[in-house]
């Protein structure tokens, strides 16, 4: 079965600067106003977004983190064995996954949930062509448990599975900032804001956006990466349409 009736969905491709994307949803964005865990709310509204973005025939595939309930190396400061925390932050991606899985089973849209080592009793263990399968059929793949490995980032994973799995951007959506800055603008109020910027600038600016691992790797691969913030209603579809919305990362050499 299609991720919508054929009759919601759009035609693959058609109206769209993108017609395969990747992306990554925090563990932040999913917390909404609480302290930690999942806020309903919040899951709702970012599963009713990527709906709209569905419904224009975009083929989506999201990787989540664990923010909202674990960071293996917070648990490591406080004495955790770093590699331990580590997997605990991956089985962390998977409430989360699940959480959003049934948010947009309820708005209708089928998905698939991938994990990057087995937890078989509730989702597909990544398989590369599987996923890519699941996304020409329409269907959303939730791809859990970040790279599987230790001492990475869902980030990086975002990143990774972007590349592999021939997606021609990297969302990277965040909670309430609208871009990359030259400073953190929560803290300052004069902080500017990039329209574009190339992937060695924001290396080199050692930016709180996205970690280093997870851009050298999209620089490598010149996957482009849009910064937005998820939370305006709309942006998704914005952004997936080809307008300039949030910062947008590239090698600057005609790549758009
Ligand atoms: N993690 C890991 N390997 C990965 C992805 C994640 O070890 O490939 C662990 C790591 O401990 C991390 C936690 O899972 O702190 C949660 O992921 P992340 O911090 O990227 O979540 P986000 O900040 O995006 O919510």
């Amino acid at each position: 079965m299609n991720g919508l009736p054929l009759e919601s969905r759009g035609i693959p491709g058609a109206g769209v600067k993108y017609s395969r994307a990747l992306l990554k949803v925090s563990g932040e964005a999913l917390k909404g106003e609480r302290p930690y865990g999942v806020d309903s709310k919040a899951v709702s509204f970012i599963a009713q977004q990527i709906k709209e973005a569905v419904e224009l025939g975009v083929e989506l595939g999201l990787v989540v983190g664990a923010g909202n309930w674990w960071r293996g190396k917070e648990a490591s400061v406080q004495g955790m064995d770093r590699a331990t925390a580590d997997y605990a932050g991956m089985l962390a991606t998977i409430i989360n996954a699940l959480a959003l899985q049934d948010a947009l089973e309820r708005e209708g849209i089928t998905t698939r949930t991938q994990t990057a080592f087995a937890v078989q009793a509730v989702a597909e263990p990544y398989i590369r062509r599987r996923a890519i399968r699941h996304l020409e059929k329409g269907r959303v793949v939730i791809l859990a448990a970040g790279t599987g490995s230790p001492y990475m980032t869902t980030d990086t994973a975002a990143g990774l599975r972007a590349v592999e799995l021939g997606a021609e951007v990297l969302l990277m959506s965040k909670y309430k900032v609208d871009g990359v800055y030259d400073s953190d603008p929560r803290v300052n109020l004069q902080a500017k804001k990039f329209d574009h910027i190339t992937y060695m600038e924001a290396l080199n600016l050692r930016l709180d956006v996205m970690d280093t691992t997870a851009l050298s790797l999209c620089m490598d691969n010149r996957l482009p990466i849009v910064v937005f913030d998820m939370y305006i209603a709309g942006s998704l579809t914005r952004i997936l349409k080809g307008e300039s919305l949030g910062t947008l990362i590239t090698d600057g050499a005609g790549q758009e």
